[in-house]
């Protein structure tokens, strides 16, 4: 039997809606397997403690999470508190605490579901992005001087260390060797942005130099998006910083079907700390409290986590349901067309793992 320790940050929104359904999937998988067993402890550390507490999490918040094998967030996010602070106060720390440097997500057309690309064939949409998930233009060095005045400035500046960089970059390579396209594209602005970019670029050739089999192109954002939409099937494994590669799965999500369906892991490689495993999207007020987000998103981030814990049996399971419920086309949530409530769905793709979990035993 292995034992897992898992923290579970519902946060905001339809945050807690889909971590329902997620934590369902983790009994689910118990249950199905046999040999895992999961051992869960819910925070509520959202902009609701913020507003009793001042702030997003107590002192010791990281310490507490340190013991963990895992981290799962739902999605942090209200009105009531300005996005500064529960993204700086949450999610930023916790990701650069736990070196969580690799930001991977999945760009894959989920059989049964149409592409807003139609025209392109299925598979043809099926990459991943490496974000660089603890520095670049998300510092916060920089400030605002002679503010209410007509000189008033704010700078913000853009960090890329080497070590930080390489490591990435590395990290992106080493994924491109197991997949089968061998390509890996990067995406620079190094014609606008002109010291660290050029830097990016300089270090991701070093870097393709021990990668001889991997078809290496640098791209920069502006036409990397462009190929998104009209060249999806050359990219294999695609890698951006903070800024970009952030940029850049949101329009991933948009060509699969959306934000309720994009899931990301938050990885430390060396597994010195937690990751943490998310869906993309975040607390979504405008749907939030109606039962009806779509939680395949928190469910993919599950599988991601199942694969980085070393099942990747029960990942594939996971995958395997959802494009199952997709493809039987009876059950699914308004964004993608259906009539059915989050908790339906999620019920849909559970039974599904039932179903197909035969092969476990
Ligand atoms: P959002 O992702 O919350 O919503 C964008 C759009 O996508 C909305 O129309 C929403 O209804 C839809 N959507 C998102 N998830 C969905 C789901 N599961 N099912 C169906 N539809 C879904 O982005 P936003 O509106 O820019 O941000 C709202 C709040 O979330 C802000 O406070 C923002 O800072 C925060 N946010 C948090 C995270 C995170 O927790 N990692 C990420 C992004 C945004
Ligand atoms: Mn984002």
């Amino acid at each position: 039997m292995k034992h897992f320790s898992i923290a579970a940050i519902p946060g905001d929104g339809i945050g807690p809606e889909v971590m329902e359904e997620g934590l369902k999937t983790l009994k689910r998988i118990e249950e199905l397997h046999g040999g895992i067993h999961f051992s869960i402890d819910a925070f509520d550390w959202n902009c609701d403690y913020y507003l009793k507490h001042g702030k997003m999490m107590p002192e010791n918040g990281l310490e507490i999470l340190r013991d963990y094998d895992v981290i799962l967030l739902g999605a942090i996010g209200a009105p009531s508190v300005p996005d500064h602070i529960s993204v700086w106060e949450l999610i930023l720390p916790i990701r650069r605490t736990f070196q969580q440097y690799i930001n991977l997500r999945p760009i894959k057309l989920l059989r049964g579901l149409d592409s807003p690309l139609r025209y392109k064939a299925h598979d043809d949409l099926d990459f991943v992005v490496v974000r660089e998930n603890t520095e670049g233009e998300y510092s916060n060095m920089g400030g605002r001087i002679h503010e209410n005045t007509p000189f008033e400035l704010a700078v913000q500046n853009n960090v890329f260390t080497r070590y930080g960089t390489e490591r990435v970059i590395k990290y992106a390579y080493s994924l491109a060797e197991k997949r089968t396209k061998k390509r890996l594209t990067a995406a620079t602005k190094s014609n606008g942005i002109n010291h660290s970019m050029p830097f990016w670029d300089e270090i991701v050739k070093e870097v393709s130099r021990n990668h001889p089999s991997i078809r290496t192109d640098i791209y920069h954002i502006d036409a990397l998006a462009a190929y998104f939409i009209t060249r999806p099937e050359e990219l294999d494994v695609v890698v951006g910083s903070n800024l970009f590669g952030d940029i850049l799965t949101d329009l991933g999500a948009a060509i699969v079907g959306g934000l309720g369906l994009a899931p990301s892991g938050n990885i430390n490689p060396e597994k010195t700390y937690p990751s943490m495993f998310e869906p993309i999207h975040g607390s979504a007020p405008d749907i939030a409290g109606k039962g009806i987000a779509n939680p395949i998103a928190q469910i993919w981030s599950i599988s991601l986590m199942m694969e980085h814990l070393g099942f990747s049996e029960v990942a594939d399971l996971i995958v395997d349901s959802i494009e199952e419920v997709l493809l039987e086309g009876k059950v699914s949530t308004p964004d993608l067309g259906g009539k059915n409530t989050t908790s339906e769905f999620g019920s849909a793709i559970h039974e599904q793992m039932t179903f197909k979990s035969m092969n476990f035993n």
